[in-house]
């Protein structure tokens, strides 16, 4: 069987040679510490009951309570769900935040259930898993299909089993019940800030720089909004339903805008109203978008999107992974081969984690941060690790993943390590 888990770990072999850890601290990265399978069952509209899978796994939480998002989708699976924990913890690690990693997810096409019956899936879920979350022991955030409004549902109901007002429990909550400024935006903004930092690197700039963008959700689409307003030219963009291309260009508002009017989760499609009226632009399929000669590729939907099969076709300059585990292992090193550069997932999506803490920050102090200040301290956090991390690869002379891991992999080992390893409790 294909795991991705297994294809995740392969990565650790890289870091491995590049840093001397104790047996100790590859034996815990190697396995979760909590994985915990849920049925769900939900009263439907038309009054029958459906029974939902639902998981959560908490990879590691050796640097403080664990983290990461809530997904739903049709293909969720503990193998999937095991490894974006196991992402998580890296990455939290990659920006130097104080969380071990998590992530959760129930298997469902959202697009297909009512708003209620949503919400009742969405209740039940956090029922089911209370007890092993807590703002001091794991924090859920949204994740793919799903958003503000469903951790809203989620930390009322958290509140009501606790009876007692516990925001930090989750992340991503809708500004008005204390969630934080700037959220929604921040995976998009990190992803941006970390592309800025790494073509000023280049000495290029925006204007001369086309994107292809696949995945057109809350990461996607604020990227493609914020690049766009930078100055770079989004020539192409895809959703699950299909993809569009404009050589001179699009307006990533306009066609969130288009997305709104048409407002149900399930119509996607771009190409049956207006704003495909108005733009002159082809229609491709997404492995045509995956393939075009575009200055920078962003994957920002979801994992093994681009393997050993389509890696070789790939003619972009560098590709930015918004999305987690776009690109395989195998697919890494046609990559390299190539001299397509990678701005890892770890650092490039950890926007969204960063304004989540801060989000979990605020909530704990009972005090409320300014937009402008949550904006800017993320760019402070983001551009931090980004110039330490493309300093180290340049270095040591490896991929800017390889470089990645080894920074957060090498903060994980030094918490583990003194908590104590097989070397101390032997005195060698
Ligand atoms: P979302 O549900 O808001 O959007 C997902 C988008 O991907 C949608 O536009 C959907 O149509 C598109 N999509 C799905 N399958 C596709 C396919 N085969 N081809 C092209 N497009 C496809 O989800 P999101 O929150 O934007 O998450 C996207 C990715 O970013 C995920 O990998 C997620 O784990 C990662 N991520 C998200 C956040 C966050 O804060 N939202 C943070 C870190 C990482």
């Amino acid at each position: 069987m294909n795991s991705i888990f297994s294809d995740a770990q392969k990565r650790l072999v890289e870091v491995f040679r590049h840093t001397a850890l104790t047996d100790d601290v590859q034996e815990k990265l190697k396995h979760p510490k909590l994985s915990m399978c849920v049925s769900i069952p939900v009263r439907m509209d038309d009054g029958s009951l459906k029974i939902f899978t639902g998981y959560r796994v908490q990879f590691d939480d050796t640097r403080g309570p664990t983290k990461g998002g809530i997904r739903y989708h049709p293909n969720v699976s503990l193998d999937e769900v095991t490894s974006l924990s196991f992402w998580m913890t890296i990455k939290c690690a990659v920006m130097n935040l104080p969380f071990g990693g998590a992530k959760g997810g129930v298997i469902v096409n959202p697009k297909k259930l009512s708003r209620l019956e949503l919400e009742r899936l969405s209740r039940g879920y956090i029922r089911a898993i209370a007890d092993i979350i807590g703002p001091k022991r794991d924090i859920p955030a949204p994740d793919v299909y799903t958003n503000a409004t469903i951790m809203g549902w989620m930390a009322d109901e958290y509140a009501q089993i606790k009876r007692q007002q516990l925001p930090g429990v989750i992340t991503g909550k809708p500004v008005h019940l204390n969630g934080s400024f700037g959220r929604e935006s921040a995976t998009g903004r990190g992803a941006l800030h970390v592309l800025q930092e790494w073509i000023d690197l280049k000495k290029c700039h925006a204007e001369d720089l086309s994107i292809a963008i696949q995945g057109f959700g809350n990461a996607g689409y604020y990227f493609a909004k914020l690049a766009h307003e930078a100055g770079f030219r989004i020539v192409a963009v895809a959703d699950s339903q299909g993809a569009i291309y404009s050589r001179e260009g699009l307006d990533p508002t306009k066609l969130m805008q288009h997305k709104q009017e048409h407002k149900e989760l399930g119509t996607m499609l771009y190409c049956d109203g207006s704003v495909c009226d108005l733009q002159h632009y082809h229609k491709l399929s997404g492995s045509e978008l995956l393939e075009l000669d575009v200055d920078v590729l962003v994957l920002a939907a979801l994992e093994n999107q681009i393997d050993k099969h389509n890696a070789d076709n790939i003619k972009a300059g560098q590709i930015l992974e918004i999305a987690n585990g776009p690109v395989t292992s195998a697919a890494d090193e046609i990559l390299a081969k190539n001299g397509i550069p990678v701005l890892p997932d770890v650092l490039a999506n950890a926007g969204g984690v960063t304004v989540s803490y801060f989000e979990w920050v605020q909530n704990r102090a009972g005090y409320y941060w300014p937009e402008e200040k949550v904006n800017a301290r993320l760019k402070k956090c983001i551009t931090r690790e980004a110039t330490a991390i493309f300093s180290l690869a340049d270095e040591k002379k490896i991929s800017l993943r390889t470089a990645a891991y080894l920074q957060g992999v090498n903060r994980i080992a030094g918490a583990i390590s003194q908590q104590g390893t097989r070397e101390y409790f032997l005195n060698t």
